[in-house]
């Protein structure tokens, strides 16, 4: 494996591609070379995508902030391999997530990343959400996700003795993945095929000069840096909208909202009572799924996400112990062992999201910004969940992207 690198100060010219750092030894150096993707952000998507195209491309530059990958919302997650039932039909992430949970499922096999194809209930606990199921049996079948099943209050009791339900629906190709492992067998994979880590190195400012861009970091001592890179891929989470802004790309569309997550974990030994993901019926206008219940690869189950904008773009991961009590109403109602002292605060996570508060779900936005005079500038906005599931996915869509 390569060695991960952060950047330091001497300038570097090759090929008309300069680069301008403090550290002789930096690996970079040692060679001429010509930075020609440069791929900002190592949370699930960046590296996903590092690993795809370093098959093809040489000379692939990854780019972030901490000090290792995966630092923000690909560590703050459900870790939940979704199916792919609940998004808008021909949406990109209805298309993806189909496509990304086959591709995870067969490298979790071949390279042995720890996972459980669980499966999932969908609960309805009385009579007036069963319309909401049927529907989302409607909407999974229109997405190709064929594989649901009905289960009646007695099945779902075989299955689940702990879940009270009156009738569900079962995912069985919904599962949990150590996330962990899987960014770090692509941040391998990519290593070995020649990709460079700059990490604890932040882009500050991108422009367009002579067909290439130039890209200014700052590393952790505050050192400024620039180089120049053919292609570069923005996909860094919460802030890329802020990255295309640096090219002029301030539209509305793009505008961000950050919307936190907050879970509580179940303490033991009621921990143990669940051994599947249990969801409610979505209601019609919620920013999430609603409160449900996640099992990880530990035997430990949590409640969460729940879902609230934000009232500023701020990395706030404070979970309000106060709110247990809404978390507790929600999951009681198919969970009835829980006694609200059985919740303790766990984690937090923000969706980077792009629709307003009261605005439909927005699709994902992966797009060569070519149209925009920015050609191979591929901007990835709005990966919001299921962008884990999506991750394998939506590399092999960024690569069909790249213009020769
Ligand atoms: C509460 C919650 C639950 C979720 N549950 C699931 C789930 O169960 N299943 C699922 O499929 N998806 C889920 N998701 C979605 C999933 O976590 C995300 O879609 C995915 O992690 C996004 O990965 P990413 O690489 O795009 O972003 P990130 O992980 O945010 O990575 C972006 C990276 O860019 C870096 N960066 C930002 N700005 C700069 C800069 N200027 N310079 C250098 N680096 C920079 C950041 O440091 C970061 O490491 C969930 C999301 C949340 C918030």
């Amino acid at each position: 494996m390569k060695p991960i690198t952060e950047f330091s100060a001497i300038t570097v010219r090759r090929f008309g591609v300069s680069l301008f750092c403090t550290n002789l030894t930096h690996p970079l150096i040692e060679k001429e070379m010509d930075v020609n993707i440069t791929i900002i952000g190592s949370g699930v998507v960046g590296l996903a995508i590092a690993s795809r195209l370093s098959e093809k491309y040489d000379n692939v530059f990854v780019i972030e902030r901490h000090k290792r990958f995966g630092q923000e919302t690909s560590s703050r997650n459900s870790e939940v391999i979704h199916s792919g039932i609940y998004y808008q039909q021909g949406s990109l992430k209805a298309n993806l997530c189909v496509k990304g949970k086959e591709m995870i499922y067969d490298l979790c096999r071949k390279e042995d990343i720890p996972h459980n194809k669980c499966g999932k209930l969908i609960v309805a606990t009385c009579e007036e959400e069963l319309k909401a199921l049927e529907a989302l049996q409607e909407k999974a079948r229109n997405n190709n996700v064929h594989d649901l099943e009905w289960l009646d209050a007695g099945q779902v009791k075989k299955m689940e003795p702990h879940v009270k339900a009156i009738r569900a629906l079962f995912s069985p190709s919904t599962g949990i993945i150590d996330s962990h492992s899987l960014m770090k067998h692509f941040e391998k994979t990519s290593s070995i095929n020649g990709v460079q880590f700059a990490y604890h190195s932040s882009v500050r400012n991108i422009s367009k000069q002579n067909g290439s861009y130039e890209i200014t970091l700052d590393d952790a001592d505050g050192n400024s840096f620039q180089f120049h890179s053919n292609m570069v891929i923005n996909s860094a989470g919460l802030e890329s909208s802020t990255i295309a802004a640096m090219l002029g790309m301030n539209i509305e569309e793009y505008k961000m909202y950050f919307v936190k997550g907050e879970y509580f974990k179940i303490n033991p030994p009621k921990n143990r009572l669940v051994h599947r993901l249990v969801y409610p019926v979505p209601g019609q206008k919620l920013v999430g799924l609603g409160i449900h219940s996640t099992v990880d690869l530990n035997g430990g189950l949590k409640l969460g996400p729940s879902a609230f904008y934000l009232d500023k773009n701020e990395y706030d991961y404070t979970i309000d112990e106060t709110n247990s009590k809404k978390f507790y109403d929600s999951a009681r109602k198919f969970l009835p062992f829980l006694e609200l002292d059985d919740l303790s605060p766990d984690q937090a996570g923000i969706r980077p999201k792009i629709q307003a508060p009261g605005e439909s779900p927005r699709d994902f936005v992966i797009k060569n910004e070519t149209g925009r005079g920015f050609k191979n500038f591929i901007n990835l906005i709005g990966i919001e969940s299921p962008g884990l599931t999506c991750s394998m996915a939506i590399a092999n869509y960024v690569e069909k992207l790249i213009e020769e």
